[in-house]
């Protein structure tokens, strides 16, 4: 709906009471055609692109919390497409081409902006090492620059580039497409399309059993009853483990938490996103004027959604290691969120050993960025019960089969998130 800046005033001054909702609030109907479980980015994107590009329209998704109340309401929201093996490069690439048009595709502002990410490096091993995935990101199409300390020096003047520091920076190796968006809007303008297009999205609705025949899913019990499906795609990102343990799959993924943090708002000091590997650290500035960072992950398994200050304390070490005036800010608010952590870095997107239900997950630190990649093919495996050839290579057996997709350093290190 458009609202005029006198209508805007008016909805202000009457409590707001002629607002009409984005979505519907569908009551759950006995059987879906498809049932994607978890209200995340990636789930509302299936169902979008379900609808949107297959015609599969009598999709619900379930959420057993609000929808974005997840990983996709807790990151800190940068997307990028800055990885090396093809696999990996082509479908981030494709991910990225999408974000390009979000904003239009959905007529909703994600706030996509493109201020660049830059990898620092800090000897010579690493520079080569950061040459290599640039050239290999240049030559499957995707942008990279390489910047000696003086380029570093221009893109953010306040690091401190002394000698002596414990990790001295020498250069960068930069994404200038990359860039961060507004996470929640995500979910929202995701959720608004698929609603438009007769996708349920029921909140509130945990599932808690997988009903099977066999090898063949018939639907899900849920904390609002029995619900029939056709086929049932999972994309709970931190709770994959939990939800395929209800068919008794185990899998190879362990759930840790990932924290982050907000300081107070200050006028412009960061204007791209930076990520510091040495010392486990990475940084943008918010449209309101918050440093948001964070670093690596509490070192334990753990499915609840906070932190541990050791954690913290080593966070904030290596980011005032890289940036001394942070020392001088508050810090607003800490959150954590829990991440489906891969054994390869790589993400899950394919059919399983179950007929008609589709794993998503495995997004390790990372997953914000593919949101938009993730649910086109998640959406497309799942209407044609076939990958797309842009994630044949993220199948559950690669574990098995040995066929990893390792990248070290970008998919599963905070060398970029
Ligand atoms: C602190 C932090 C920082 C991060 N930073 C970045 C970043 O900068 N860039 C980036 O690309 N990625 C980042 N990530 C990773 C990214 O947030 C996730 O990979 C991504 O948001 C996952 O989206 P999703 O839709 O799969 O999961 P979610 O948004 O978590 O959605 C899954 C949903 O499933 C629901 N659910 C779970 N179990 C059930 C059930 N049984 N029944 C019904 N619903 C269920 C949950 O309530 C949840 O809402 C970060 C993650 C964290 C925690």
């Amino acid at each position: 709906m458009h609202y005029s800046a006198l209508s805007l005033v008016k909805h202000a001054l009457t409590g707001n009471r002629g607002w009409t909702r984005a979505w519907r609030n569908p009551e759950p109907k006995k059987r879906y055609d498809v049932i994607i479980i978890g209200g995340g980015g990636h789930g509302l994107a299936t169902a979008y692109y379900l609808a949107r590009l297959h015609g599969i329209t009598n999709v619900a998704v379930l959420e057993k919390g609000y929808i974005g109340g997840g990983n996709t309401g807790r990151n800190t929201t940068i997307v990028r497409s800055n990885y090396m093996l093809n696999a990996n490069s082509q479908f981030y690439e494709h991910s990225m081409k999408l974000w390009e048009g979000l904003s239009r595709e959905l007529n909703y502002n994600v706030m996509f902006s493109q201020r660049g990410i830059i990898n620092l490096f800090h000897n010579d091993p690493q520079r080569d090492a950061f040459a290599r995935r640039g050239n290999a990101m240049r030559l499957n199409g995707v942008d990279a620059v390489m910047h000696d300390l003086d380029g570093v020096r221009k893109l953010l003047p306040h690091l401190d580039f002394s000698k002596n520091t414990r990790f001295p920076v020498t250069g960068g190796l930069a994404q200038p497409r990359g860039g961060t968006a507004r996470h929640d809007a995500v979910a929202w303008g995701y959720a608004r399309g698929a609603d438009r297009l007769g996708v349920d999205i029921i909140q509130r609705c945990e599932v808690t059993g997988i009903k099977r025949d066999g090898d063949k899913v018939l639907g899900v019990e849920t904390s609002r009853g029995f619900i029939g499906a056709g086929q049932v795609g999972v994309a709970v990102a931190g709770n994959t483990s939990r939800v395929f343990d209800m068919v008794g799959m185990k899998l190879p993924i362990e759930s840790h938490v990932l924290q982050a943090y907000v300081t107070e708002a200050i006028k412009p000091l960061v204007d791209t996103v930076c990520t510091f590997g040495a010392g486990h650290f990475y940084i943008s500035q918010s449209d309101k004027g918050g440093l948001v960072f964070g670093g690596d992950l509490d070192g334990y398994n753990t499915y609840a959604q906070r932190g541990n200050l050791p954690t913290f304390n080593h966070v904030v070490a290596g980011g005032v290691t890289m940036m001394p005036c942070l020392a001088r800010l508050r810090i607003l608010r800490q959150w954590g969120g829990v991440v489906d952590m891969s054994m390869d870095g790589t993400p899950i997107i394919s059919k399983t050993s179950i007929d008609n239900l589709y794993i998503n997950g495995g997004w390790c630190y990372g997953g914000f960025k593919a949101t938009p990649g993730s649910g086109w093919v998640f959406a497309h495996t799942i209407a044609h019960d076939k990958a797309h050839k842009l994630n044949r290579d993220f199948k559950l057996e690669r574990f098995r089969e040995g066929s990893l997709i390792d990248e070290k350093g970008a998919g599963a290190i905070p060398n970029a998130h």
